[in-house]
């Protein structure tokens, strides 16, 4: 593939989404902030109503705060941390709740997808000299050549075909997508055959512990007894083998599905039902030459850890930050082939929780349930493996295990680990989350030292070329040297270097460390070449 693309006149757009859910509104919120000439093409005309996504963590948050739109979302969000299984009897036999931990947000928010999608869509509304979003335009065809992607699209409104050409596409298109279908990258894994009903309702009178989400374990029935953020709440229940769903058409079938929660229409109004089936697929690939799948359309798990379209929100994040790079000439296109990379094991790692999850949320077997609703109130008392439970560690730290990182995740490393978020301070006592002070690209940390003291000039000057920001950390007990340090005065982040031995650490955009004055402080070799090219000498 060419790494020389023609003229940009040449293109409709350097970037075209297809598909305007989760995944591709964040998308086009970080092309859009990025300059980056994007358009989106989305079938339909608003936002799809119904609520799916429950639930935002810390690691999806941090990638908003980047995008400038944490306050926003939080607005319309409600932190919450317990999870908790009952019997229908009324035997509370598991509790597990998640204590912040030091990413800078809530471990867990309970949201309303559809609110969350019309902040992202605001949140594209800063950047209509970048980003141009067409409703009621479906895609429709795509051919590709070394230089581009050419795709049709059907306007709707107008009834009329036209072609767009871009460089590259993020087929946001969801599971079903068209885009993964018309390139046969192939999705593999299984689809589960129980269908759910999902009820969605607006709070009318509090009920006892309406707040607390609780998982009603039931061989027979098991329920998802959920609140939403903004006054909803919802059920998911399976139907059981001999139902189907015009069973459950009339409002009457669903109180009586209500009923044993001692729901009636004084406490809620149903405003709508659905019917679900889980997926555990995942694309064989995602990224066929300049087309890459994105959220939905690269993967799908069961929605038991509240992590499908976190999960679409990262590798939408993922893929811009790259494109970035490469569409500015800084980067090889070989970057992009590290996307995949990346984020699979992760996606994969969460669909294994989500799956783990459904074993104590949906297991039909009698023996199993008794056994494990047993067993689990006596393991929660366990010192070593009762904290493991309650406080939900079992939930994996994310990382990046291999991509564009200068040495591996091991034990006690800090390379693919995520870096903390504390309130750090400026000079003239400034406060704020860390990430505030370090723009949207690469930052270049010391702690207690200057960080360009610990680089080489070429090092310094290949970092300057991928737009790297530079910053000392302090500790409470040194005064700062220059405006742009930053003074650690919640006492995390010099312990956290300390922990980790290292005095320098370079963080992705994505605030993921991918080198350290440990592991060597190059930019990581790719194939293709930087505007600068990396350097290999030591540190001095
Ligand atoms: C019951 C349920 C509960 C869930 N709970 C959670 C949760 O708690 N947390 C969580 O993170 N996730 C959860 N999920 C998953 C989450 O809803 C999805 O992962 C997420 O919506 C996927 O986002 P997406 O943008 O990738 O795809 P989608 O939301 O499917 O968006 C795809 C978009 O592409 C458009 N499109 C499709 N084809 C075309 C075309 N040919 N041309 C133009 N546009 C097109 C569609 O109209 C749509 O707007 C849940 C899902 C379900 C079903």
């Amino acid at each position: 593939m060419s790494s020389q693309l023609p003229d940009t006149q040449d293109y409709d757009y350097d970037v075209v989404i297809v598909g305007y859910g989760p995944s591709g509104v964040t998308a086009a919120n970080f092309l859009g902030q990025y300059g980056i000439s994007t358009g989106v093409f989305e079938r339909a005309v608003d936002i799809y109503s119904r609520a799916r996504a429950v639930t935002m963590d810390d690691y999806t948050m941090r990638l908003f705060q980047q995008a400038g739109l944490d306050h926003k979302l939080m607005a319309d969000m409600d932190p919450r941390s317990i999870l908790r299984w009952k019997t229908y009897d009324g035997h509370e036999f598991l509790r597990v709740s998640s204590p912040d931990t030091t990413y800078g947000h809530p471990a867990n928010s309970q949201i309303f997808q559809p609110r969350v999608e019309k902040t992202l869509r605001e949140g594209v509304g800063r950047y209509t000299d970048s980003v141009d979003v067409h409703f009621n335009h479906e895609f429709v065809d795509i051919t590709q050549d070394s230089d581009g992607v050419g795709l049709t699209i059907r306007d709707h409104t107008t009834n009329t075909t036209r072609e767009v050409r871009a460089k590259y596409v993020l087929a946001c298109d969801g599971g079903s997508s068209r885009v993964r279908s018309l390139l046969k990258m192939e999705l593999r894994g299984k689809s589960k055959p129980t269908e759910w009903v999902i009820v969605d309702a607006k709070v009318k009178s509090w009920w006892p512990e309406r707040d607390l989400l609780t998982f009603w374990s039931d061989p027979d029935r098991p329920v998802v007894d959920m609140p939403l953020a903004l006054g909803h709440h919802r059920w998911e229940l399976p139907l059981r083998s001999h139902e189907k769903r015009e069973d459950f058409e009339s409002r009457e079938a669903l109180w009586e599905l209500l009923a044993p929660f001692g729901v009636t229409d004084e406490q809620v109004e149903i405003l709508q039902h659905a019917f679900y089936t889980h997926h555990v697929l995942m694309a064989d690939r995602w990224r066929k030459d300049r087309v890459f799948l994105v959220g939905d359309a690269a993967h799908m798990m069961p929605p038991w850890a509240g992590q499908g379209m976190q999960s679409g929100v990262r590798d939408a994040h993922n893929i811009s930050w790259k494109l970035r790079l490469v569409l500015e000439g800084r980067a090889p296109d070989g970057l992009l082939d590290l996307y995949q990379a990346e984020r699979e094991p992760h996606v994969r790692e969460m669909t294994k929780l989500a799956e783990m999850l459904g074993f104590f949320i949906e297991e039909p077997n009698p023996t199993k349930v008794a056994i494990r609703n047993r067993a689990l109130p006596v393991l929660q008392k366990l010192p070593g493996i009762g904290p493991v439970i309650k406080e939900f560690r079992f939930k994996p730290a994310p990382t990046v295990k291999k991509g564009f990182i200068n040495g591996h995740v091991g034990r006690g490393t800090a390379v693919g680990r995520m870096i903390p978020q504390p309130t750090v301070a400026t000079r003239n006592a400034h406060q704020s989350l860390l990430d505030d002070f370090l723009g949207d690209g690469f930052a270049i940390l010391g702690f207690d030292t200057d960080p360009r003291e610990k680089l080489t000039d070429a090092q310094i000057t290949s970092w300057e070329t991928l737009g790297a920001t530079f910053r000392t950390v302090r500790s409470t007990t040194h005064a700062p040297h220059t405006d742009d340090d930053l003074i650690d005065f919640t006492n995390v982040l010099m312990p956290w270097a300390r922990k980790h031995r290292v005095s320098v650490v370079v963080l992705r955009p994505d605030r993921f460390v991918m080198a350290t004055d440990r592991t060597g402080l190059d930019i990581p070799r790719l194939a293709g070449t930087y505007v600068q090219s990396p350097v290999t000498a030591p540190a001095a």
